[in-house]
């Protein structure tokens, strides 16, 4: 079987289509697992709740899904992120705040387990070195664990001797899942963070085991012009031209 991997779409209706359009491509996927961070930033939490919910999926929920709901408090955000998130309050339906309250902290599969942030800190975490992932491999029982939360792809690489390495993710790497655990990060597809402004996501076939990391470009100016006309902060705009 074979399943897409995405996080962090974060109301970015031009991004998540051009991703699904990407997926058909290279020959679709059967089902998609979604890492959190549907909402918030972009200009259509809505429309990407539902596209999302047309397709077979599985999802966790991250921390700007939980804000957008009031289930945690935008306290630790930054004043942008506050802004955006009281916008995306306002316009989530009934279904949609019904939807994103049922949606888990974890979820853990046989292979893998699905977390938005860490496995020790689900919402909240950034695991950004070898040293973080290595604290959090007690956390997560399957052998590899899916993160996303950061917005950056990345392999973090488990070694016999307690230590964890850490590699790029990029599109030129066939990952095939062995005998090491691994931490996997898809990067974001609403808002990479990486330097490059493509979407971001991973496509896993269970039969070869491998995973693969998919960029693709998507109207950036339609989105952001949104953005504007909604009245979000000019900050978050502007970081989808250079993807940090
Ligand atoms: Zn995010």
């Amino acid at each position: 079987m074979r399943y897409a991997i995405v996080s962090d779409i974060h109301a970015n209706l031009e991004a998540f289509t051009a991703v699904l359009e990407d997926i058909e491509k290279w020959g679709g996927v059967e089902k998609v697992f979604c890492l959190g961070d549907i909402v918030d930033y972009g200009p259509n939490p809505h429309e990407c709740i539902e596209l999302l919910r047309l397709r077979d999926h599985i999802a966790v929920s991250g921390n700007h899904d939980l804000a957008a709901i009031g289930k945690i408090d935008t306290i630790d955000f930054y004043p942008d992120a506050v802004v955006a998130n009281l916008w995306t309050s306002r316009q989530l339906t009934p279904t949609d705040i019904g939807y994103l309250r049922g949606l888990p902290p974890v979820i853990e599969l046989d292979n893998f387990t699905l977390v938005h942030a860490s496995p020790r800190n689900p919402a909240w975490e950034y695991v950004t070195s070898p040293e973080v992932a290595g604290e959090n491999l007690p956390y997560f029982k399957s052998p590899s664990c899916l993160v996303g939360h950061t917005h950056k792809p990345v392999i973090f690489r488990y070694q016999e001797n307690g230590g964890c390495s850490l590699d790029q993710f990029t599109e030129d790497i066939e990952l095939v899942l062995g005998q090491d655990r691994l931490m996997l990060n898809p990067g974001g597809v609403g808002q990479p963070r990486d330097g490059d402004p493509r979407a971001s996501y991973a496509i896993y076939d269970s039969e070869s085991m491998a995973v693969r990391l998919c960029r693709v470009a998507y109207d950036i100016a339609t989105t952001q012009a949104k953005m504007l006309k909604c009245g979000l902060p000019t900050g978050l705009i502007s970081r989808l031209s250079h993807g940090r």
